[in-house]
Order: structure tokens, then C-alpha cells, then sequence
């Protein structure tokens, strides 16, 4: 099956780099990219094609990796994390009152395919959800068309708070090890499926709710799997100071002690290292460790910009030559939105307008994800490349008038002026609509699950609370 795509302009990949091609032509043999090329030159690369996409009106780019996400039970948590945090971890709104959204398989998978429908509509086109049931997602996966790793993720111990003060961890180290015999099961079972649009990784959940044992045992597993690991560390400065206190190791440090750091291990988060301002720590060099290492970054700059912090810096990050990727993690699951604050975060941070650009952005979403992921057939508009691609609409209200389409629909427009999302060669998003979700459907059912959680809260919280007396909604008396 030949597909010629006439007439776009293009994020092609020339030479070792995205570049910027107009009146241009793409053309896809089934799932792959075969060529790309300027119209008036289409005549001396192909001739027959089974279809043909007038694309004259879109800008098309390669689809974008959310290389961190979770997506249990986000519908039902919209709203809750603005505005509200734990004055006593540093703002951090990581550890209270969790157990307050807990779904049933079926409506979580109800909410996985609403946060995977959003995921779409909004550019990705290749996620990672990491959670402890992320199997549960398979056939909404396939159904939908995204590309997926899917981690069903473990640990040795949950968390929570202690009157709000005091991080309380609650060990069960058997069940870390169960958790990830789970998890190395499923990686041998996705791996052993080439043609699957379904991955895994090893997903250890947290560098403080994981033994050592466990942790040097899941650097062991990755290497005799060949797999990538991806753990939150340095994600809150109560964390980093609990790994000093326990260790006397900076986070980064002691990733790097139990042998989870290397070119295989994908970090969320990293932004309380010694190079951030507030951990006050001077002693340590956590960003040689991270480039020398050869580790990746999943950069989701939203869930801390919206507590009052951000990374120091990602334009620091990649002058050290540490790969970069970009995730939504929580709310809302829009990676533009993220390359968007990833850029303005990383000016503010260094008071520098030229810290980090579109460019760096687009790189971090596309073929830093890639990387990270080991992927070289993704990420980019290039012969022998996966056909996941998003058309922009030109004519779209805050696109037009386009002298920069890359910087309008980064900075300006936003995922609204996508159109169309293709994966594996095949559009998935069409009008700016999920193809095969019934919205209006998923919206009512996502309601209803809703309704019935938030009417559970104050039996689900210790002391009773409503939701509004925990989290207030704004405007409310
Ligand atoms: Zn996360």
C-alpha cells in the first residue's frame, strides 16, 4: 500500500536534523515513511500510489513521544491539583491524600480511554503510562491506535502522610518483588511480538519506595532483557532530603550506586538535583552524572510549574549533554502544552529568552523521546521511519496568518489546530476527532465514574472530608 501526501509543509528530517520543507511531498509505504521531497521532484521518486492526501493546507510534523504519563484515574482528578499543596513538603502536593480516586478495572479502563482520546487529540502519538496495572490498557490501546508502552510498575513500599508533616512509607519488600516478576513477565511477553504497537519497560515507581535489593536487581534484569527502566527520582525536595538522610546521597547519586543509572534508564522528573537551588547542596556534580552516564530525561515541566517550581534548568541540561524528553505525567495530558512551558520554564529559570527554543522543544518531544526509548524509527520524517505524523490545519484561526507554522503551533495555537493524527500510517484522529472513540459516550461515562468518586471522598478520607473541604473549588462560599 502506497500513500502520497501532496502540496504540505513539513518537519522532514535532513541530514541529522529536523528541517523545514514547503510545497512538499511525503510518501508512506504501509506503516513506514518511504521518501520525502519537494513537489517538482516528485516525478523522479515514485509513480503509482494507492491514495492520494491533498495536503496543501497543513503543516505536517512528526507525531510527538509523551514519554511519562499516568492514566488510571486523571478525568477524575481534574481540578484537584491547581492551587492546592502541602506548605510543610515544600508545596508539594505528592503524598496526601492519596486513595481518594480509586476506580474499578472497568472504569479505569473507561478512564484510560478518555486520557488516551486526549492524548491523541493533542499530538501524541507514541505514550509510556506507568502505573501497577497498566496491562489493563491493551485492547483500548489497539483500539484506539495509539503506540504504547505500557508499565506495569512496582515498588516495596506505598506512601503517605502523617498529619500532613511526616512522609510515611509502609514496607512489604515481598511485594516489590512480586511486583516485579510481573513486570519483567511482561516485557518478555511484549518483546516476544515485534509487529506489536504494544511495548514495556521495567518501571521500579519511585527511587524512595524501592529497596536497594530491588533496585539492583532491576539494573541486573534491564541489561539481561535488554529494556529500558523508567523510575520518578528527584521529584520532590522532601525526597531528596530523605535520600541524603537515609543514604548520604544526593538522589542522582544514588541512582548511580545501585547501577540504575546508564544510557537504558529514563528518569522522571530530575529536578531536585544538586543544581537546583532549593536543595542549598553544593557538594555534588548530579548533572556529570546524569551526561557522563548517558541517562535520559522525561521533563514534565506543568505538574511542578503549577506548585511554584520548575527544572534548573532544561537549557542547563542540555548544555551538559543530557537527552531530554517530555511527558505529561498528570493533568492535562497535552504534550504541546508541556514543550510550551518546557521553553518559558527554562527562560524564566535562567533569565535568558535564549535558554531554550522551539527547536530544543520539538527535539525533546520527537527525537529525544526516541532516544530515550531507543528508537531510531521514531520521532521523525525520515525514509525507513514509522508514519506517525500530525497534519496542523494552516487555516486554523490562531495558526493563520503562518510565517513561522512551527513557532504559531508551539507558542500560539496549541493542539486545537490539530486535525488530523496518523500512527502507523493511518489516520486516528480525523477533524480534530478521536476515530475510533464514541466522545460524546466516553465523556457521559467518565461523568458518572466521576460523580460516584467524588461523592465517596469523605468515606475514602481519614477525617471525613468533602471534596470541596479538602481541595475548594474557586469562587465557591
Ligand atoms: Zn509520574
Amino acid at each position: 500500500m502506497k500513500k502520497l501526501i501532496k502540496g504540505c509543509s513539513a518537519l522532514v528530517w535532513k541530514e541529522d536534523s529536523h528541517s523545514l520543507l514547503e510545497d512538499a511531498f511525503i510518501v508512506l509505504e504501509n506503516n513506514s515513511i518511504r521518501s520525502w521531497g519537494k513537489m517538482d521532484r516528485l516525478e523522479e521518486h515514485d509513480g503509482d500510489f494507492d491514495e492520494t492526501i491533498e495536503a496543501n493546507n497543513y503543516f505536517v510534523c512528526p507525531g510527538f513521544l509523551n514519554i511519562h504519563s499516568h492514566i488510571y484515574n486523571q478525568p477524575t482528578r481534574k481540578g484537584f491539583g491547581n492551587d492546592w499543596g502541602n506548605e510543610n513538603f515544600y508545596g508539594s502536593a505528592l503524598y496526601d491524600n492519596s486513595g481518594l480516586f480509586e476506580l474499578s478495572k472497568e472504569e479505569s479502563k473507561i478512564c484510560g480511554a478518555h486520557s488516551i482520546g486526549e492524548m491523541l487529540k493533542k499530538g501524541t502519538t507514541t505514550m509510556v503510562e506507568i502505573g501497577y496495572n497498566s496491562q489493563w490498557y491493551e485492547d483500548v490501546v489497539q483500539n484506539l491506535g495509539i503506540r504504547a508502552y505500557l508499565v506495569p510498575g512496582y515498588r516495596s513500599s506505598s506512601w503517605g502522610s502523617i498529619e500532613g508533616r511526616k512522609v510515611a512509607y509502609e514496607w512489604d519488600e515481598e511485594s516489590g518483588r512480586e511486583g516485579m516478576k510481573k513486570n519483567i513477565e511482561y516485557v518478555k511477553k511484549c518483546n516476544s511480538n515485534s509487529d506489536s504497537k504494544i511495548n514495556s519497560l521495567l518501571g521500579p515507581a519511585q527511587i524512595d519506595t524501592c529497596t536497594k535489593e530491588l533496585l539492583r536487581k532491576t539494573a541486573e534484569k534491564a541489561e539481561e532483557l535488554d529494556c529500558r527502566i523508567q523510575i520518578h527520582a528527584a521529584q520532590t525536595l522532601k525526597e531528596f532530603e530523605i535520600i541524603l538522610e537515609r543514604h548520604g546521597l544526593t538522589p542522582i547519586e544514588y541512582l548511580k550506586e545501585t547501577g540504575i543509572l546508564g544510557t537504558n534508564c529514563i528518569i522522571a522528573h530530575s529536578v531536585f538535583t544538586n543544581a537546583h537551588p532549593a536543595t542549598n547542596y553544593p557538594y555534588g556534580n548530579d548533572l556529570e552524572l546524569l551526561s557522563e552516564s548517558g541517562s535520559h530525561i522525561a521533563h514534565c515541566p506543568w505538574v511542578f510549574a503549577r506548585s511554584g517550581d520548575i527544572l534548573h534548568s532544561f537549557g542547563k541540561y542540555l548544555e551538559e549533554g543530557i537527552n531530554m524528553g517530555i511527558g505529561t505525567d498528570t493533568n492535562p495530558l497535552d504534550i504541546i502544552a508541556e514543550m510550551k512551558w518546557a521553553a518559558v520554564g527554562s527562560k524564566i529559570a535562567d533569565r535568558n529568552f535564549a535558554s531554550v527554543t522551539v527547536e530544543d522543544v520539538i527535539n525533546a518531544a520527537t527525537i529525544g523521546g526516541a532516544k530515550a526509548l531507543g528508537r531510531g524509527d521514531l520521532g521523525k520524517i525520515a525514509p525507513g521511519g514509522k508514519a506517525d505524523m500530525i497534519f496542523v490545519d494552516l487555516d486554523d484561526f490562531d495558526m493563520s496568518p503562518t510565517r513561522d507554522p512551527v513557532k504559531n503551533f508551539i507558542y500560539l495555537a496549541g493542539s486545537k489546530a490539530i486535525d488530523k493524527v496518523m500512527v502507523d500510517g493511518e489516520f486516528v484522529v480525523e477533524d480534530g476527532n478521536v476515530k475510533y472513540l464514541d466522545e460524546e459516550k466516553i465523556t457521559n461515562e467518565v461523568r458518572e465514574i466521576a460523580e460516584r468518586v467524588w461523592g465517596d471522598i469523605p468515606e475514602n478520607d481519614k477525617e471525613g472530608r468533602t471534596a470541596n473541604e479538602i481541595y475548594p473549588r474557586a469562587f465557591l462560599d
